[in-house]
């Protein structure tokens, strides 16, 4: 007579809280079914751009129950878009740093110490690389006889000592 009895029909008679226990049991597994597939695709959605992996990610939640969870664990990109644009972000950085420190110094060629590379004269030595071309005040470098700016002559005399040379 009752080869085939539904579940409904089993509750009802109330065979037994045994079936109560099952039937609890199965809620309680396909809610958590559910729960680790959503769960899966939101992770490969915020691990990935590409539809492809979100899919796969679903097939392995939804195909595999709590084993696809493992497998995805260990398949999946191990850093999170945010995380991944963050470092980006954070070598960059480093890389502009590193951009601009490398110019700003240079050891002194008569003494060797660190300077700034736009010093026109050492502050430990007092060795000079530079003076203010005399008529537009732009930096020159010690060898030239002419102001590639403004074309004014400077000349060599002027530079250094050219307080003492002036009032010779
Ligand atoms: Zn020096
Ligand atoms: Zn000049």
């Amino acid at each position: 007579m009752s080869s085939t009895p539904t579940l409904g029909a089993l509750v009802d008679t109330s065979s037994g809280p045994l079936l109560i226990g099952i039937v609890a049991a199965a809620i309680y597994f396909t809610v958590m079914y559910v729960a680790v597939a959503f769960w899966v695709v939101r992770d490969a959605r915020r691990r990935s751009e590409s539809w492809a992996f979100a899919t796969f990610a679903a097939l392995l939640g939804l195909g595999l129950p709590f084993l696809g969870l493992l497998l995805y664990l260990i398949v999946r990109p191990p850093r999170t878009l945010d995380e991944e644009r963050a470092l980006q972000l954070e070598e960059q950085a480093f890389a502009e740093e590193e951009i601009v420190e490398t110019p700003t110094a240079r050891p002194c060629p008569t003494c060797g110490r660190e300077i700034e590379q736009d010093f026109v004269m050492c502050p430990y030595c007092r060795t000079q690389f530079a003076r203010r071309c005399t008529a537009c005040g732009k930096w020159l470098r010690l060898g030239w006889h002419v102001c590639p700016y403004c074309a004014e002559e400077v000349g060599l005399q002027s530079f250094g000592r050219s307080g003492r040379a002036a009032s010779s």
